[in-house]
């Protein structure tokens, strides 16, 4: 006999819900926790998750394996090809290791839904006790309510009572029990377990040689390497966060999404270890920088909560229908341009080349970006959410999706339709110095000054062009008209 805990996107031992009470039910009724973990290639394909992104959760399997292992517990790993299979391989292992309970922390997308509604159906019929938890946000979906009784659709609101909540039920932010190890005797029992290795990447998945360096080089895999850089974050840029994270060149924001979004840390970790740095216990007092950063954290859970409660958002929706009648455009040379960091438009250049090389993209480019995509190429933001999932090592289906909504003012608590970026502004404004633009875009090293933002129309456009640096691809002034009547006759016939 014994207890399994099936692993998601909670790549973690520490501070985790479901595996600490798998492991509080294996060691009260005396049998060993067994781990597992799918590979799932469908699911790799019909969520668009980038070939980085799953380097990265295979690279951390290694280190949670490690971890396990001193515990002697066995992580079981393996690669399931068709993902209606998952759940009937889970069956088949439990019925192999005897195990009758089951336990996993909730993810709330739809497909995930699904196959968690099948599996609490099947183990209903075996007998098996199937635990599901909530663990990915810090506060569960449902818990909120504005004062109608109704979800909320805007975040200030929503944030408030989000800190309200918190503060009333501060067991929310304590840590999970750690687990405990397995008898010794479990290193025999699953003696093939613990000597089998992690599956490579499916095919449909793989990175050159170079490219894992490179990945492995910018992330470094695990929940010790999330805990060091949370560390870090705390001891030396919080308290300056609010004044600072929206400078793309200045390094200033924690760079922890890919942990977040892996669960190789939890939302819950982070946000308490930050409370524990603060000169007061409440969320929204003590460092500014403290305060702004709890904020962003809780976008995460925000926009959780707006998936659980909108479902149509994962099916390709804009969340409100009025937005859904938008004319686009399906230029393919401009929206090959926008994906290769070729616009003419530096910031939007460096900020996609960022992505294309690190996997990563600081949040104001992401917004810069996105607003391009939409109001200055007029083209269909959902190419651009999925281009990024494609890319991103931090790719979260909730967290892309709502701030493509955001940029292109389609989603929750969009911006304005009529606040249209002006890419250059931004630019000036956010990367005054060029910095940014000259370390992502080596054409525009040797342009000196403010010529950076926009070489052809100040004077440096030679250098721009003997280094091959593209022209515009549009004119913003054109394009920004353009949108404004797409949107509004949109808007119209919505
Ligand atoms: P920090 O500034 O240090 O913030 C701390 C944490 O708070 C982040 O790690 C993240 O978990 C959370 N957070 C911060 N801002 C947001 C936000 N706007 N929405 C939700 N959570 C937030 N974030 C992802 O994790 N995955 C995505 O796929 C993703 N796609 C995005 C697409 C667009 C178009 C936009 C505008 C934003 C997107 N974000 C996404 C949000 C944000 O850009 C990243 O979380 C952030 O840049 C990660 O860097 P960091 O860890 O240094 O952030």
């Amino acid at each position: 006999e014994c207890v399994v805990h099936w692993f998601k996107r909670d790549l973690r031992t520490r501070d985790n819900t479901a595996l600490s009470r798998a492991s509080k039910k294996a060691e009260e009724g005396g049998v060993p926790l067994v781990c597992m973990f799918i590979v799932s290639p469908q699911d790799y394909e019909a969520h668009l998750t980038s070939a980085p992104r799953v380097d990265f959760e295979l690279r951390t399997l290694e280190v949670l394996k490690a971890d396990l292992e001193e515990l002697n517990i066995p992580l079981y790993v393996t690669t399931i090809e068709n993902r209606k299979d998952v759940p009937k391989h889970i069956l088949e292992k439990c019925a192999e290791w005897g195990a009758k309970h089951i336990y996993c922390n909730i993810e709330y997308e739809v497909d995930e839904l699904r196959r968690e509604a099948k599996l609490t159906k099947a183990c209903l019929a075996k007998g098996i006790d199937f635990t599901t938890v909530h663990d990915d946000v810090v506060v569960p979906p449902g818990a909120l309510k504005s004062g109608s009784g109704n979800q909320y659709s805007v975040y200030s609101p929503w944030f408030r009572t989000w800190i309200k909540h918190v503060h009333e039920h501060p067991v929310l932010l304590n840590e999970a029990d750690p687990i405990s190890a397995n008898p010794l005797s479990a290193k025999e029992t699953f003696a093939a377990i613990f000597a089998s290795s992690i599956p490579s990447a499916p095919p449909n998945k793989s990175l050159t040689e170079a490219e894992r360096k490179r990945y492995a080089n910018y992330w470094p895999p695990g929940e010790h390497e999330a805990a060091l850089r949370l560390s870090r974050f705390l001891a030396e840029k919080i308290k300056k966060y609010k004044d600072l994270r929206n400078f793309p060149s200045l390094n200033s924001t924690s760079l922890l999404s890919v942990h977040l979004s892996s669960g190789t840390l939890a939302a819950r970790t982070a946000i308490r270890a930050a409370r524990d740095a603060n000169s007061v216990t409440r969320l929204d007092g003590g460092s500014p920088g403290i305060t702004g950063y709890i904020s962003e954290l809780a976008w995460r859970d925000f926009y959780k909560h707006v998936l659980c409660h909108w479902p149509y958002v994962c099916m390709s929706k804009p969340f409100k229908y009025e937005y859904a009648d938008i004319e686009w455009e399906y230029n393919p040379a401009h929206f090959t341009a926008w994906c290769e960091g070729k616009t003419g438009y530096p910031i939007v250049d460096a900020a996609m080349r960022q992505m294309n090389e690190m996997g990563y993209m600081h949040n104001r480019c992401r917004m810069i970006v996105g607003s391009f995509l939409a109001k200055d190429l007029l083209i269909d933001w959902r190419l651009g959410e999925q281009y990024f999932m494609t890319r991103l090592v931090d790719g979260d289906f909730a967290s892309n999706n709502g701030g493509w909504g955001f940029s292109a003012s389609v989603g929750v608590d969009p911006q304005p339709y009529f606040r249209i970026f002006n890419p250059v502004l931004q630019s000036e404004k956010f990367d005054a110095e060029g910095e940014y633009i000259r370390k992502w875009v080596p054409e525009l090293r040797g342009v000196g000054g403010k010529a950076v933002h926009e070489p052809y129309a100040r004077g440096a456009g030679k250098e721009a062009e003997g280094k091959g640096y593209p022209r515009r691809i549009v004119e913003h002034k054109v394009q920004r008209e353009k949108a404004l009547e797409r949107y509004k006759r949109g808007l119209g016939r919505g």
